[in-house]
C-alpha cells in the first residue's frame, strides 16, 4: 500500500514555516510497511484543496490530510474532502454538545463559527482531540471504484501526534498487509563516494528486494540497507545477505556494520588490544581528541595529547626538532611522524598520532596547497604516514583529517 500526505496551510508556503508533521507521519507509516509515495503542501484555498485531494485519491491507497480543521473561514479541509469524495457533510449533534461543554468549562462564550468543527463527512468515524478543539476524521470509502483510506488530522503538532499514535496506528495495522522491516548500515571511511558506489552498485542492483541508499559525508560513506518481508527473519536475511556481499567487496574499508561511529569502533579495538592512544594535533585543533572523548568510557584507552598549532609548541610538547621544521616545513610527512612519535613517548602510550595540514582558506602555496594533510601513526616500531589533498572548505578539511587519524588507528589494530 502507498500513501500521500497533504499538508494544508498558506503559512506552509511562506519562507517562515515548514511542514514538519509529515516527517513524523512518514516514520510511523514506514514502520507499518506503508511507503509514502507523495507529499503535497497546499494553501488555504478551496479549489486548490479539491484539486490536490482528487489527484491524491486517484493515485494512492491512503491519503492523510493535516491542518485546516479549525473554526475559521480559511479552514476548508472538511469541505474540500467532502466535495472531492462526493460525500456530504453532516453536523454531528454529540460533537456540537461537546464543543459547547468545552467552552463552558473554560467560561468562554462559544462563537457560532466553531460549530463547523462538528461537521463530519458521511461515513467517517470521529477521531477525538484531547489536546484541542478540532476533531479528526477517519474515512474508508470508494473513489473511482477503488477502496481508499482517508484521514483528516489537525495541523498543530501537539494535537496531530497523539491523535495519530493513539487512534490511527492500530486501525492502519489492521488494514495493511502484515510486514516487517529490517535495516543495516555499512560505513566506509576515506573512500570517495563515486569509487564506493562504482564498486557496490553492481552488487546491490542484483538485490531488488533490498532498498539501498548511499549517503556521503566528508571522508565517510554510509550504505543504508532496508528490506521488508512477511516475517522479521525473512527481512533480516535479505539485508544480511546483501551486507555480507558488500563487506566482501569492500573488505577492511568497512569500519562498522551496526551503525557504530568510527570513534566508537576505534575505542572497541583499543580496548580489545589493551592499547592506549595519545595525539598531537595541529590543523584539527583538538577535533580528533573531541571525537575520541565523545565516546563514554574513552578514558580507558585515550590518554590525551596536545594541540600544537605554533611551531614552538610542536617542539615544546611533542619534541619535534626545530631543524626538521626548518628543513621540511611544518606541513610535511617528516613533521607528522615526529609529532606522532614525540607525543607517544611523552605520554607513554602504545600508539601516537600526529596531524598537520593546511585547512585554509589562506596559507596555501603551489607546492603545499590548501587541503594538504599529513597524518602519521607511531607504535614504537615502524611509523606510517598518510598524505591526502582534501577538497573543500576549512571544516571539511579538518573533519577529513580527524577521520584519517581515526581510521589509521583502526587499521593499525585490525
Ligand atoms: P487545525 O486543523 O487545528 O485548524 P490548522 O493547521 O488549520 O490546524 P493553524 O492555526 O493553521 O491551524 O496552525 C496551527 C499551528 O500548527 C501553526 O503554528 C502551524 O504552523 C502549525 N502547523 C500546521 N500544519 C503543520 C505542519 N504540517 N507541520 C508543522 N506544523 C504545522
Ligand atoms: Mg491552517
Amino acid at each position: 500500500m502507498i500513501a500521500e500526505i497533504i499538508a494544508i496551510g498558506s503559512e506552509l508556503l511562506t519562507p517562515f514555516r515548514q511542514d514538519t508533521n509529515s516527517l513524523f507521519l512518514t516514520e510511523k507509516l514506514n514502520e507499518l510497511g506503508v511507503e509514502v509515495a507523495y507529499k503535497t503542501v497546499v494553501g488555504d484555498d478551496r479549489d486548490h484543496l479539491v484539486s490536490v485531494s482528487r489527484i491524491a485519491l486517484s493515485r494512492v491507497d491512503i491519503v492523510i490530510f493535516m491542518g485546516g480543521l479549525g473554526p475559521t473561514e480559511d479552514d476548508l479541509t472538511r469541505e474540500a474532502v467532502s466535495e472531492s469524495m462526493r460525500l456530504p457533510l453532516k453536523r454531528n449533534p454529540d460533537l456540537v454538545a461537546e464543543l459547547y461543554a468545552r467552552f463552558a468549562a473554560r467560561r468562554i462564550k462559544m462563537t457560532e463559527n466553531n460549530v463547523k468543527q462538528a461537521d463530519v463527512i458521511t461515513g467517517a468515524a470521529v477521531l477525538r482531540n484531547n489536546n484541542g478543539s478540532a476533531p479528526g476524521q477517519w474515512l474508508e470509502g470508494q473513489y473511482e471504484e477503488k477502496q481508499k483510506i482517508v484521514v483528516l488530522l489537525p495541523g498543530p503538532p501537539v494535537e496531530l501526534k497523539p491523535m495519530f499514535a493513539e487512534q490511527c496506528i492500530e486501525r492502519l495495522r489492521e488494514r495493511v498487509p502484515q510486514q516487517f522491516i529490517a535495516t543495516r548500515v555499512l560505513k566506509v571511511a576515506l573512500m570517495p563516494e563515486s569509487e564506493c558506489d562504482a564498486r557496490v552498485a553492481p552488487i546491490y542492483k542484483e538485490h531488488n528486494a533490498v532498498q539501498t541508499t548511499v549517503l556521503a559525508a566528508p571522508g565517510d560513506v554510509q550504505l543504508h540497507l532496508k528490506a521488508r518481508a512477511e516475517t522479521l527473519e525473512e527481512a533480516q536475511q535479505l539485508v544480511d545477505d546483501l551486507a555480507e556481499e558488500l563487506e566482501d567487496e569492500l573488505d577492511e574499508r568497512v569500519y562498522s556494520t551496526r551503525g557504530e561511529s568510527l570513534e566508537q569502533i576505534v575505542g572497541y579495538y583499543l580496548q580489545m588490544r589493551s592499547a592506549t592512544l595519545a595525539v598531537a594535533e595541529s590543523c584539527t585543533g583538538g577535533l580528533l581528541s573531541q571525537r575520541l572523548t565523545s565516546v563514554p568510557g574513552s578514558s580507558r584507552y585515550f590518554l590525551g595529547g596536545a594541540v600544537v598549532y605554533a611551531n614552538d609548541l610542536k617542539t615544546a610538547f611533542s619534541d619535534v626538532p626545530p631543524m626538521l621544521i626548518a628543513e621540511h616545513g611544518a606541513v610535511s610527512k617528516e613533521v607528522a611522524v615526529a609529532l606522532a612519535e614525540g607525543i607517544r613517548k611523552r605520554c607513554k602510550s602504545s600508539l601516537g598520532v600526529g596531524v598537520t595540514g593546511i585547512a585554509g582558506p589562506g596559507g596555501g602555496t603551489p607546492e603545499k596547497p590548501v587541503g594538504l594533510v599529513y597524518v602519521a601513526i607511531a607504535d614504537g616500531k615502524k611509523p606510517e604516514v598518510m598524505k591526502r589533498k582534501v577538497p573543500g572548505d576549512r571544516e571539511r578539511v579538518r573533519f577529513y583529517a580527524s577521520q584519517m587519524g581515526l581510521d589509521m588507528v583502526r587499521r593499525k589494530l585490525i
